[in-house]
């Protein structure tokens, strides 16, 4: 068995050994895109697993483990990392988990430490913790970034975000009940398999799944009776997670609506973005701020291309990053970068702007700088643009969801009246 090895500063090195025996558990946030990035871990040699527990134990054993004042989706995490480690599935001693570490000014680049002593609150302290963050926070010999999974994670990403918005412009209207979910099966497998390939980094192939993907779901038959459609924005977690929104997608599909959720690969351009700005004003290596600026516009590349698909074949583009970043002056500065930032402010007048007047604002409980850009800004969207029906529904794992799911339902009520007069 592999012998345990510390950093300087006492935390449990993730070993090169760990790397072949150790199973790392990784928690479930985006259902559309963290199965794609468990492969991408498997295809690099990783024994990687996806959570995907949501029962109220997890819910209790994040309560347990964590104190009142931490974020919800940290005590949602930290609560499925124990609950899994309790359940025994895997071997303890064999285990380890990983987590995202931001490097930002909020609470987030805090969550591995506070991890760490729940688990050792849970006599489970011998577990170790890979910190997955681009900026160089922790390093550990058994888990390097290289370009290779950064380019293999792209892929997840810009996979993940096709998947996304073409199932939630496809879905209300299908003919055939359930053929979007069964296109969704086949294509995973078409995922792992793309992963499994000897070569799985060729431009080519990566750009023959993404048509692929994109002609499949074309080819699917709709009746397009016309329904108001509901954006989703809000603090990373509770945006994308089910378990931290009280399966809001679900909840809207269900009401009738058209959901649009924004693609996830806007955050991470939005935190390399960001800290290429703060080096520009505050200062910092110039050199890294020059690759931050590259990867970004090497990425836009890549997504231009797909949106241009997207759009030919009849389906609503998601708007470029630049024009979004756009989309924020005269409202929020873009300097403005803890949580969400302006990110939050920007997509929901894009979703204003694009047909989607009608938006649910996901807040973890006691999130402030969410609640700055997404809750503080509300009044000021209204009075740009009055036919916003905005609601912003604070998640926390005590809150009622009767009292959530009112707020909804009214806010829905409204998309369905505006949209019936609209229509005159
Ligand atoms: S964005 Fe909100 S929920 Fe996330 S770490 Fe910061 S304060 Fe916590």
């Amino acid at each position: 068995m592999a012998k345990l090895e510390y950093a300087e500063d006492g935390r449990i090195l993730f070993t090169e050994e760990m790397k072949k025996e150790y199973t790392v558990l990784v928690p479930q946030m985006a259902p559309y895109h963290f199965d794609y990035l468990v492969y991408a871990m498997r295809s690099e040699g990783y024994k990687a697993e996806l959570l995907t527990s949501d029962d109220y134990e997890l819910i209790h054993e994040g309560m347990k483990y964590s104190h009142n004042d931490i974020c919800v989706p940290a005590m949602l995490v930290i609560g499925q990392f124990i609950d899994a480690l309790k359940k025994r599935k895997h071997d303890i001693h064999k285990v380890a988990l990983i987590i995202a570490q931001t490097g930002g000014g909020c609470r987030a680049s805090n969550y591995i430490k506070i991890l760490r002593k729940a688990l050792k609150k849970a006599h489970m302290e011998f577990v170790p913790v890979i910190s997955l963050n681009a900026g160089g926070l922790e390093k550990n010999p058994g888990f390097r970034v290289r370009p290779r999974l950064i380019h293999k994670m792209h892929d997840a990403l810009l996979f993940g975000d096709t998947v996304m918005t073409l199932i939630h412009q496809i879905r209300p209207y299908e003919k055939e009940k359930g053929a979007c979910e069964r296109l969704k099966a086949e294509i995973d497998k078409d995922v792992e398999a793309y992963y499994q390939h000897r070569f799985p980094l060729t431009w080519g192939r990566s750009k023959r799944l993404c048509d692929s993907i994109i002609e499949r779901f074309q080819a699917i038959e709709t009746e397009k009776t016309p329904r108001p459609k509901v954006g989703i924005v809000g603090e990373i977690y509770v945006k994308y997670s089910p378990l931290g929104n009280n399966r809001l997608e679900k909840t809207l599909e269900n009401e009738g609506v058209e959901v649009v959720i924004p693609p996830l690969y806007d955050f991470f351009l939005y935190s390399f973005d960001s800290r290429a700005h703060d080096i520009k004003r505050y200062g910092g290596p110039r050199r890294e701020r020059w690759i931050l600026k590259f990867l970004v516009a090497y990425i836009e590349f890549w997504r231009e291309r797909t949106r241009k698909k997207i759009e030919k074949s009849g389906f609503e583009r998601p708007v470029s990053y630049k024009k979004l970043k756009s989309l924020s002056r005269g409202f929020i500065d873009v300097g403005t970068h803890i949580g969400e930032g302006w990110l939050l402010t920007a997509e929901m007048i894009d979703l204003i702007e694009h047909g989607a007047p009608n938006i649910v604002c996901t807040q973890p409980f006691g999130c402030l700088p969410n609640h700055i850009v997404g809750k503080g800004m509300i009044k000021k969207l209204k009075n740009h643009s009055p036919q916003s029906n905005i609601v912003p529904i604070d998640y926390d794992t005590s809150a009622s969801k009767i009292n959530q799911l009112n707020r909804i339902t009214l806010m829905v009520s409204n998309a369905f009246r505006n949209f019936e007069s609209e229509r005159g």
